[in-house]
């Protein structure tokens, strides 16, 4: 039988780099659902494409939009709108598998709600899962959801563990590529636009990662959503620069044999991972020439060129109580650089200001993790003089 799926973010990148896979494997998956934001036409052409029962988009006008265009090319995809939909997709009963690949911290409800209800949940929409930690895994044990990991470094490591199944490894060894800034003199940081900051010299993504690789917060992130999915202490994730994103992370066992996932820098292939798990099936991904590839470089991750991601390991090692608070921050001190109000340099501070002017609160409910959420944000928001959020 086949794999029915909902798909948070379908117009994203991670989003469009699943349905790549899914149109090679007909006989194996379906779409329930498709979500997008605003970007109408590009749900419009998807919904032609896959005829999802269900799409979702951000209002009623859009909805109304979205659902005449189809009406007119004989398309009945029912068309809904808002969070509410997006939770609604994410927990019912006609999918099994929901792929949460929408951005930032509005993807926690329906990532959260799909774990809730035992989905088999592939986590792309990592901010969801650095907000709520405990919670989110909790949710997934008393559900019995499975949860596999589409981040690459994550998904690597999950290739990696699952030939060992119930050994723990000593270390993990996530490896960066340090983004498009690694070798830029210092200085010139503070005078960086949006889109050389979003020329990531090896993956196409989405521009509010694109900028978290930049500053390498992605990483910082990246160790947090490690701590959680592979139960291991910040103190044991390290961080390896690996500008040739050949080898997506590693796994150190007790006898120091280390296991590595390597291929190239293409998301459809730990996504094609993910959605065939346990099985494999062709991805489109272009054959890995070792031939070919320059060689294979390690090094050491230098904080003082990454503040953002000597904040997030802090962060990590003091416990993750302020998760929720990085995450905040960061989103709005990237967005206000995205549009041209902050230099990239602001992005540390910002995130930095806000952490110290908030206390520790270990949080445990979606509720106080919103509260949270928007408490920091105002408070970033402030810092960076910004005018508040109008509703
Ligand atoms: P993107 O910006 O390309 O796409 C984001 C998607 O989310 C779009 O479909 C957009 O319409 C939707 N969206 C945005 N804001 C929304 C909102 N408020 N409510 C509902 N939907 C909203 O982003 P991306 O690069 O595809 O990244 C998606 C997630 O996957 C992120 O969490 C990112 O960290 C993670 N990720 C991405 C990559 C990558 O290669 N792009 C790799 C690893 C992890
Ligand atoms: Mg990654």
């Amino acid at each position: 039988m086949s794999q029915r799926l909902t798909l948070l973010g379908a117009t994203g990148s991670i989003g469009r780099s699943t349905l790549d896979v899914v149109a090679r494997h007909p006989e194996l998956f379906s779409l329930f659902a498709l979500t997008a934001h605003h970007s109408i036409d590009r749900l419009y052409q998807q919904c032609l494409a896959f005829r999802p029962q269900v799409a979702v988009v951000a209002s009623a006008g859009e909805a109304a939009q979205l659902s005449r265009r189809l009406k007119a090319r004989g398309c009945n995809t029912e068309v809904l709108y808002g969070p509410d939909a997006l939770v609604a997709v994410a927990a019912a009963s006609q999918c099994d598998t929901v792929v949460a690949a929408i951005v930032g911290g509005a993807g926690l409800p329906s990532t959260l709600a799909a774990a809730q209800s035992g989905k088999r949940v592939l986590l792309a929409n990592k901010e969801a899962l650095v907000m709520s930690g405990a919670l989110f895994m909790r949710c997934v044990t008393r559900a019995r959801a499975q949860l596999l990991p589409v981040d690459s470094e994550h998904n690597a490591i999950f290739q990696c563990l699952s030939n060992h199944p119930g050994v723990r490894p000593e270390r993990l060894l996530l490896t960066a590529s340090g983004g498009p800034f690694l070798n830029r003199s210092l200085d010139t940081l503070d005078s960086v636009t949006p889109d050389e900051a979003c020329a990531h010299p090896k993956w196409r993504m989405g521009r509010k990662i694109s900028v978290d690789c930049a500053s390498m917060m992605n990483k910082g992130l990246e160790v947090i959503e490690a701590h959680w999915l592979f139960a291991m202490s910040p103190e044991r994730i390290e961080v390896l620069i690996h500008p040739q994103s050949i080898v997506h992370s590693m796994v150190v066992y007790a006898d120091q044999s280390v296991l590595a996932q390597l291929g190239n820098p293409d998301m459809r292939t730990p996504i094609a991972q993910a959605l065939a798990y346990p099985q494999r099936i062709d991805s489109g991904v272009e054959r890995l020439d070792l031939t070919q590839s320059e060689p294979l470089s390690f090094a050491q991750a230098d904080l003082r060129r990454f503040p953002c991601l000597g904040l997030a390991l802090d962060v990590a090692r003091d416990g993750c109580e302020l998760s929720v608070v990085l995450n905040a921050a960061n989103e709005v001190a990237v967005a206000a650089f995205l549009a041209g109000v902050l230099a990239f340099t602001d992005i540390a501070r910002i995130v930095g200001e806000t952490l110290s002017q908030t206390r520790s609160v270990a949080i445990d409910n979606l509720e106080g993790i919103q509260q949270t959420d928007c408490l920091a944000r105002i408070r970033a928001r402030q810092l960076a003089g910004l005018p508040p959020l109008s509703e």
